[in-house]
């Protein structure tokens, strides 16, 4: 692999996961579809908009219907989100409504938890089993020994319900297992996060530096499009990554980072450009805290240090710090999202806030614009009771900067009864079997409970461990709560039904209501259905629901963006500016400045188990809907060419991974390439299912949420570093 990249970028544009994959996976819809619609019809068609709901980014979409069935679906050409285009995994997303695999009906646990053995019941006994549950765990360990684990915006009504019963035990896995450590990495920097969308202006970056960020394979729409856009415009693109992603393969300059040693990376890029006195002056000197002390710190790590550290040479340190000097503050060092590393996660993310400062891209064009959102109150509920504890995820704030809950930390009160007991999981939508590490952590944590609800469309591997299922209708046949996020523009979006459910499966909402009413919680809920809540908040905006029925969305007024659009920079850190030196991480104990750590090398004979995205998967949801399967049926695992070449090993072969605890994958295929370094493998998330229920999945790949059996927790904020695990490769026959 050559440092610096020639192929044309016009090429790379046209071959780019996103364009190529959205139309394969269009063209196999269109005919899948055709075949599904093959019935009887006068060909009448009408239009629905909605949002999608195949990953958390929520771009407004246009379903079709034929003949009072689903013909296909394109992106809305109003929305700011997807600009009228989904990716490849939302034009195929309405396979989930034809997934042969789906649960249809509500389920009870017949036999031991995790045997998969069901009785099909009513929705009124599934629900007065939840509540019955509910109620003597109430009287026995108080509201809050029930949790929710939540994921996406279907958690909603849930959250409320739960927190009308008197549970503050609410925690998602995208903040712990995910984007976490980013936004406590900048919220300690500039005193505010990266936010889902993220806040970055990638479109007018004049260069973009993506640190292990595979985007165009992972396919969050509106930054696939700008990045393509920013490519057409000439941006330089500099990418650090063990694996020669797409993103590499549209860059300059290729930087093949030894694997744990980015931050090390980071701060020899930050050592040139101080040094050289390339950095932002003004812009530091005006709103920046303690940047003596950051340069002095600074001064030993040079790129001459890094070298041996990263296997990156000084020459191209320098070179591409020096590049992105000379673009700034048009220079995005991108925040990224999966941040869940190596354990010092938020001090790296923390470095990559520090990077931009120097380079003072925070609020400017081409760097990170401001959000907004739209106006539109929220509903009038009753006051939640108050929780006679605090929450159990975070005991002493050991964890001093956690802004959200901790997954991990629910799961770990409830195996230890610390610091008090957990006895019930509701989990909405999200495979924690697959999302957390650990699994034997997770199994044994539901062996403590006394009762293990999941709300799911799928019968995802978590479901297999629950005592009740509950069968959620897909976003295409229900109303959510409406979408009001943080954009570079405001919005208002409404998710609606497109279709009738086609069994016994019921839309969140009405779960989560149905549920409060049997636990005597009734008057939390004083609307009948969903379209008076949707109608009362949207009136409460000066909109109305049977506009958005229509519409869609509506979109508000374009907001200033920059600080040179006229906003006024405010950083709300203790010291009311930038930190380069940081006296809240200084006083809690931690490293001010972001210090460097050498990982553990990989054992002899191993390799690091890296992880990432495909452009037509959504984590471990989609690999059982028929559409997103005929595009990407099982993962494969990266092996460096040399590496295969010294076990006889071709692509195609099949392989199995041993961990470093003994435990083994299912078989996978080997993907035998010089396109990544020879002291790590890669796989795609969200293979390798186990659950019987996913009878087209089940067995296809490998799970990396499987091997994952360590983890290094972030002291600042409890995130699970991921990439910490080592696996040999043994030949499967
Ligand atoms: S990025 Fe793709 S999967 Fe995600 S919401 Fe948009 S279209 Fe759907």
């Amino acid at each position: 692999m050559s440092a610096t990249n020639h192929i044309s970028r016009r090429r790379f544009l046209k071959i780019a996961g996103f364009g190529a994959g959205a139309a394969a996976v269009a063209a196999g819809s269109t005919g899948r579809l055709r075949a599904m619609a093959r019935r009887p019809g006068t060909g009448e068609t009408r239009v629905v908009p909605t949002f999608c709901d195949i990953c958390f980014w929520k771009c407004n979409a246009l379903a079709h219907v034929r003949d009072g069935g689903l013909w296909k679906i394109t992106g809305n050409p109003d929305d700011p989100l997807s600009r009228g285009r989904l990716c490849p995994r939302g034009t195929g997303g309405i396979g989930a409504s034809f997934d042969p695999d789906r649960l249809r009906t509500p389920l009870l646990r017949r036999k031991s938890r995790g045997e998969e053995q069901w009785v099909e019941v009513t929705w009124d006994e599934a629900l007065g089993f939840v509540a019955d549950r509910m109620q003597k765990i109430k009287a026995r360990y108080g509201p809050e020994a029930v949790a929710l684990f939540s994921h996406g915006i279907g958690g909603t009504f849930l959250k409320h319900t739960l927190k009308a019963y008197g549970s503050p035990n609410v925690a998602a896995p995208s903040f712990a297992q995910c984007r976490g450590p980013r936004d406590v990495g900048f919220e300690l920097t500039f005193g505010e996060g990266i936010g889902s969308p993220e806040r970055t202006d990638i479109g007018n970056a004049r260069c973009l530096v993506l640190i292990g960020s595979h985007l165009g394979e992972n396919m969050h729409n509106t930054q696939v499009q700008e990045f393509a856009a920013a490519i057409e415009k000439g941006a330089t693109v500099i990418v650090a990554d063990p694996r020669f992603s797409v993103a590499a393969s549209k860059a300059k300059h290729y930087l093949p980072v030894k694997p744990g040693t980015d931050l090390a990376l980071l701060l020899a890029w930050m050592n040139v450009i101080v040094t050289e006195q390339l950095y932002d002056a003004e812009y530091v000197t005006q709103h920046g805290f303690g940047f003596d002390y950051f340069s002095a710190e600074l001064a030993a790590r040079t790129p001459e240090w890094a070298y041996p550290e990263t296997g990156i040479s000084p020459e191209l340190i320098r070179e591409t710090a020096r590049e992105m000097a000379r673009h700034r503050p048009a220079t995005l060092v991108h925040p990224g999202r999966h941040a869940t590393w190596y354990g010092d996660d938020a001090q790296r993310s923390r470095a990559i806030a520090l990077l931009n400062a120097l380079l003072g891209s925070w609020g400017r064009k081409g760097g990170f614009y401001f959000p907004t959102s739209m106006d539109v109150p929220g509903y009038p509920y009753p006051p939640y009771p108050a929780p006679a504890r605090g929450k159990v995820d975070n005991p002493d704030h050991q964890y001093p900067f956690a802004s959200e809950a901790i997954t991990t930390g629910i799961r770990s009160a409830t195996l230890t009864g610390k610091p008090y007991p957990i006895k019930g999981w509701l989990v909405y939508a999200t495979n924690l079997i697959h999302a957390m590490p650990s699994q034997e952590e997770t199994i044994r944590a539901i062996q403590n409970l006394d009762l293990m609800v999941v709300v799911d469309v799928i019968p995802s591997e978590i479901a297999g461990w629950a005592d009740v299922v509950l069968p959620e209708s897909t976003y295409l046949e229900r109303y959510d709560d409406l979408n009001v996020e943080l954009f570079r523009e405001p919005f208002v979006a409404l998710r609606q039904p497109v279709v009738p459910s086609p069994d016994d499966q019921k839309p969140n909402w009405w779960i989560a209501r149905e549920l409060a009413v049997k636990l005597g919680l009734g008057a939390y809920y004083p609307w009948r259905d969903i379209e008076e809540y949707l109608d009362h908040r949207l009136e409460g905006a000066g909109l109305s629901l049977d506009d958005l029925k229509s519409r869609g969305l509506v979109r508000g007024p374009r907001p200033p963006l920059y600080y040179e659009d006229g906003i006024v920079p405010e950083f709300p850190t203790p010291t009311g500016k930038i930190e380069f030196f940081s006296a809240q991480l200084q006083a809690a104990g931690f490293d001010p400045i972001p210090r460097y750590e050498r990982p553990a090398a990989p054992p002899a004979g191993t390799f690091r188990l890296l992880y990432g995205r495909a452009p037509v998967h959504s984590f471990s949801r989609t690999q059982s809907n028929p559409l997103l399967r005929d595009a990407m049926a099982e993962n494969e695992v990266w092996v460096n060419a040399a590496v295969g070449a010294r076990m006889g090993l071709a692509s195609g072969d099949y392989v199995r991974l041993r961990n470093q605890d003994g435990v083994v994958s299912n078989r996978v295929r080997a993907r035998v390439t010089e396109a990544i370094r020879a002291d790590c493998v890669y796989l795609v998330h969200g293979f390798g299912h186990t659950s019987k229920g996913l009878r087209s999945a089940y067995g296809k790949g490998a799970s990396d949420a499987q091997l994952i059996t360590r983890y290094a927790v972030d002291p600042l904020m409890g995130g699970t570093g991921t990439n910490v695990n080592f696996v040999a490769i043994e030949q499967a026959g």
